[in-house]
């Protein structure tokens, strides 16, 4: 480009932007009575003007409900698995869950996860996992009711039952496309290695694996492990991936408790937190929402009716008894009534490490009544009897 083209393309920028200033001044001229509009310092341009939100225009909000123990389980020797990815729970992006149940004598074998880590709550039973981190360090713990663990993305882990009881537990992923179905089991790439390879790797004679499993076994069926024949090898808490939901101290109110182990009590839980709510017959979780996080249950006892407000003219209410699912995506208002006769007890997990909420009740006990008046169109001592801070789970009066 030459120095008087360069200075046409220059002069015509500089028209051009004069030109839309006076276009804009015209309109403002030429409009006067619009709706009362260019009477303001701000007025609108000509024009079509969208003058209502069409529902219509985003997508209806998924079903954010799923049956976990009503699904198909992943059935091998010494045990099973249920599973609720994105695949099947189309809303669950952020989180997949799994029921897994292991008969005594069982292990689900040594195995790791290529995108998610692993967070688990134990239902009932005994097990000890194994974990081994990049760095070579091991950790060998025993788990009952009411333990978590957490396996980074990655690391290698095995759990064993212990004891002559089944062992079960709830399973969070935080990445809604893991499935049980796409584990990285030793079974399995053992059985895809050439022995002549795997003679070389492990340094034995290679018929030693004529004896191996084809293809994975996933749970495996074998002798009752008993206590005596385990050891721990705990490490430090800071670095612990076991930790007991009983040390966490609840957040508890007259209308029920939350139990939860974040980051902060459980460090090495770097990316979910999670815990056990429960709520006494007619208590609410009140509104909220996360600012921070996808936020995934599995209902233990009782019944609950939970809304979710997805935007757009967006809302969905549904009833989850036990062994029921929910999704609650990121920053979707959701809140959560007990409405059954006995306590209802759920596992809540988040994907971040972070807790972070803001309740609807605290934002609109921090708001001006002359903002509340204007916001809802109604008088401002409408809001005088209201909640004057949020209440977290409040029993209604
Ligand atoms: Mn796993
Ligand atoms: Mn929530």
């Amino acid at each position: 480009m030459n120095n008087v083209d360069r200075r046409g393309l220059l002069g015509s920028a500089v028209l051009g932007a004069g030109g839309l200033m006076t276009l804009a001044g015209a309109a403002r001229a030429a409009n006067p009575g619009d709706g009362g509009i260019a009477r303001h310092a701000v007025a609108l341009p000509p024009g079509d003007k969208v003058v209502d939100h069409d529902n219509t225009d985003i997508e209806a909000m998924p079903e954010f409900k799923y049956s976990l123990d009503g699904s198909k389980p992943k059935v091998t020797s010494g045990g099973w698995a249920k599973e609720a990815t994105a695949h099947q729970f189309k809303i669950s992006t952020g989180i997949a869950g799994v029921h897994m149940f292991l008969d005594p004598g069982a292990s689900r074998e040594l195995h790791w996860h290529a995108i998610a880590a692993e967070w688990a709550y134990v239902l009932e039973g005994q097990c000890q996992t194994l974990v081994l981190d990049p760095s070579g360090q091991r950790e060998l713990n025993s788990f009952g009711p009411g333990d978590l663990w957490y396996f980074p993305k990655g690391h290698a882990h095995a759990i064993q039952t212990i004891g002559d009881r089944p062992c079960h537990f709830i399973l969070a992923f935080d990445n809604g496309s893991f499935s049980e179905h796409g584990t990285f089991s030793v079974t399995d790439w053992v059985s895809l290695t050439p022995k002549e390879m795997l003679a070389a790797d492990f340094g034995v004679p290679k018929d030693v694996f004529d004896g191996f499993p084809k293809g994975e076994t996933y749970i495996m069926a074998g002798p009752v492990l008993a206590a005596a024949d385990v050891t721990d090898e705990p490490l430090p808490s800071a670095r612990s991936h076991k930790f007991s939901l009983d040390a966490a101290t609840p957040n508890e109110t007259d209308g029920g408790s939350l139990r939860l182990a974040t980051a902060q009590e459980f460090p090495m839980s770097q990316g979910m937190s999670g815990g056990v709510m429960t709520l006494k017959p007619g208590a609410i979780r009140e509104m909220h929402w996360h600012p921070n996080a996808n936020e995934w249950h599995y209902y233990l006892r009782g019944t609950a009716q939970v809304g979710l407000f997805g935007s757009g003219g967006r809302g969905k209410i549904a009833e989850f008894k036990p062994g029921d699912v929910a999704y609650l995506p990121v920053g979707y208002g959701h809140a959560i009534r007990n409405i059954g006769k006995e306590d209802l007890e759920l596992v809540i997990t988040f994907d971040s490490g972070v807790y972070q909420e803001i309740s609807l009740t605290g934002l609109l006990a921090a708001s001006p009544r002359y903002l509340l008046s204007n916001n809802f169109g109604v008088p401002d001592s409408t809001f005088a009897k209201f909640a004057s801070k949020s209440g977290f789970i409040r029993m209604p009066t």
